[in-house]
């Protein structure tokens, strides 16, 4: 086993599954949790294992705060210490706020904020044990600059930001920095229903004239969880929207 444990919530896909691969490879043992894509769990378990990393993952929905309690306990009895705590689980949903119900709220709510709130609650018990940690949680540019017809998902990942910013200044002292990411578009699933059309005008509207990759977002979580003076940022990895 290794020295260092990252715990990644959401990691069967994308930016997730990502990060879990960029710490197996740099010598962190890796902790995730997943909703419903069994299968992909499956085989990232095999992929990180031959990479070398000491795995831990189990099926545990962000948005039940039992369940998700239930994991990490059960992370800290395996690995004893955690290092980084990357926020990452998520949800998106397209729609006009004026359509929106209570079930809407809660289903990107619970899935996107508080999660992060009961997550790092319960991380933070032990990184304060061991007066070390990163947390990184992942918001969206849609949190920084809103985007239209994604008014909940806009709103949950702007509390984001100022859970970040907040939790940092309360923390720092302990020796945790809390470090947020704030991706553009990123080729993942989470985008499957996003109209050619729009991800062309995307990609228009970034300087680089490009989408990003998880690994683009994964190398951005590696550099927070290395860094010793960085706190309370939301660091865009956007290919510099316009
Ligand atoms: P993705 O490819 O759809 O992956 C989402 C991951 O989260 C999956 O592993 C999924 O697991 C997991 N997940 C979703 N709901 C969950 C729940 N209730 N409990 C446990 N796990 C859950 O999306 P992604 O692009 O990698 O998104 C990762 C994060 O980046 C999200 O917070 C998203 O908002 C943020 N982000 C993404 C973009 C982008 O353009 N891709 C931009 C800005 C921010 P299952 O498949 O098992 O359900």
């Amino acid at each position: 086993m290794k020295e260092k444990t990252v715990l990644i919530t959401g990691a069967s896909r994308g930016i997730g599954a990502e990060c879990a691969r960029t710490f197996a490879k740099h010598g962190y043992n890796v902790a995730f949790c997943y909703n419903r894509s069994n299968k992909q769990a499956d085989q990232l378990n095999e992929e990180l294992t031959k990479l070398g990393a000491t795995v831990y993952y189990q099926k545990a929905d962000v948005s039940n705060k039992s369940e998700l309690e239930a994991f990490i306990d059960s992370v800290i009895l395996k690995f004893k210490k955690i290092d980084v705590l990357i926020n990452n689980a998520g949800v998106a949903l397209q729609k006009l706020f004026i359509d929106c119900n209570e079930e809407d709220y809660n289903y990107i709510f619970n899935t996107n904020f508080k999660s992060m709130v009961v997550a790092t609650k319960a991380v933070l018990n032990n990184m304060l044990k061991f007066k070390e940690g990163k947390i990184i949680n992942i918001s969206s540019i849609w949190g920084l600059v809103g985007g239209s017809c994604e008014v909940l998902y806009s709103a949950s990942k702007s509390a984001c930001i100022g859970f970040t910013k907040a939790l940092s200044k309360e923390y720092g002292r302990m020796n945790i920095s809390v470090n947020a990411i704030a991706p553009g578009f990123i080729q993942t699933d989470i985008n499957n229903n996003i109209s050619s059309e729009d991800i062309h005008a995307f990609k228009e509207n970034t300087s680089l004239n490009k989408l990003g990759t998880p690994s683009d977002v994964a190398e951005l979580a590696l550099f927070l969880a290395n860094s010793s003076y960085i706190t309370g940022q939301v660091i865009g990895v956007d290919g510099g929207i316009n």
